[in-house]
């Protein structure tokens, strides 16, 4: 993991409020429940008290996180109170998008199956339907061979979250070839929901072209789409946090 420069921890932002935390851990349980993450991957929040830190779990399953495990760390990814724990390989991912992205209140990085074969052949991943409408605006592709030749494909340093977060731009997603992809939000719900959709997304646009040409939403579509979708996220989120039974 990374090492602050003066070898000591970053300073605390301080006890982030326990709602963003229990929604911190119900997340990681919905995307295990959901298909888009299994061993791994992970989600993180922005802290509600200082924007230069956020809070994701310690290295674990996200389906077997609970508040205890939860470390709150820098934009460089420099742990505040790690405590012995170990953190995710791919940290990086997460501040250097709250670094680039000062709208970005929560990051999931997933393999989610179904998208996996869009970054490998570059194939267009555009919205088949109104869920998930937010991918409208374009889904890059961030191919870590251009940026760095070989590697293990993991966002290891903050160099390359730096670059995975230029391509992502001003998107909603970005698809990393031979990897996975990442979904950003403006709070923990509509990261998880844009997540969600994406892979459900993948599904069925692969599942459709094998019927015949797809017309796709118009980008006019997608923006009263995404409009509307904004304003009941609470409604799945409800339902998916129910689905996960009680936080601890
Ligand atoms: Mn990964």
């Amino acid at each position: 993991m990374a090492t602050s420069a003066t070898g000591t921890p970053p300073v605390s932002a301080g006890a982030p409020d326990p709602k963003l935390i229990e929604d911190l851990v119900a997340a990681n349980r919905i995307l295990a429940q959901q298909g888009v993450v299994d061993g791994f991957g992970h989600v993180s929040a922005r802290h509600d008290k200082d924007p230069q830190r956020f809070l994701l779990a310690r290295s674990m399953a996200p389906a077997l996180v609970t508040a205890a495990d939860i470390i709150e760390f820098d934009l460089d990814g420099n742990a505040v109170n790690a405590e012995g724990r170990t953190v995710y390989l791919e940290i990086f991912i997460h501040g250097a998008i709250y670094k680039a992205r000062p709208d970005v209140r929560s990051v999931v990085h997933s393999h989610s199956p179904s998208v996996i074969p869009f970054g490998a052949t570059g194939a267009n991943l555009r919205p088949i339907y109104h869920m998930s409408s937010f991918l409208g605006s374009g889904t890059p592709i961030f191919d870590i061979r251009k940026k760095a030749g070989m590697t293990d494909m993991l966002i290891r340093n903050n160099q390359l979250g730096a670059d995975l977060a230029s391509a992502l731009g001003d998107h909603a997603v970005v698809l990393m070839r031979g990897h996975g992809s990442t979904a950003v939000g403006d709070s923990i719900p509509q990261a998880v929901f844009r997540a969600v959709y994406t892979e459900t997304n993948a599904r069925l646009q692969a599942e459709a072209g094998k019927i015949g040409p797809i017309t796709f939403l118009d980008p006019e579509e997608a923006k009263l789409a995404t409009a509307t979708n904004n304003g009941v996220i609470t409604r799945p989120w409800e339902l998916w946090k129910r689905s996960v039974g009680k936080i601890d």
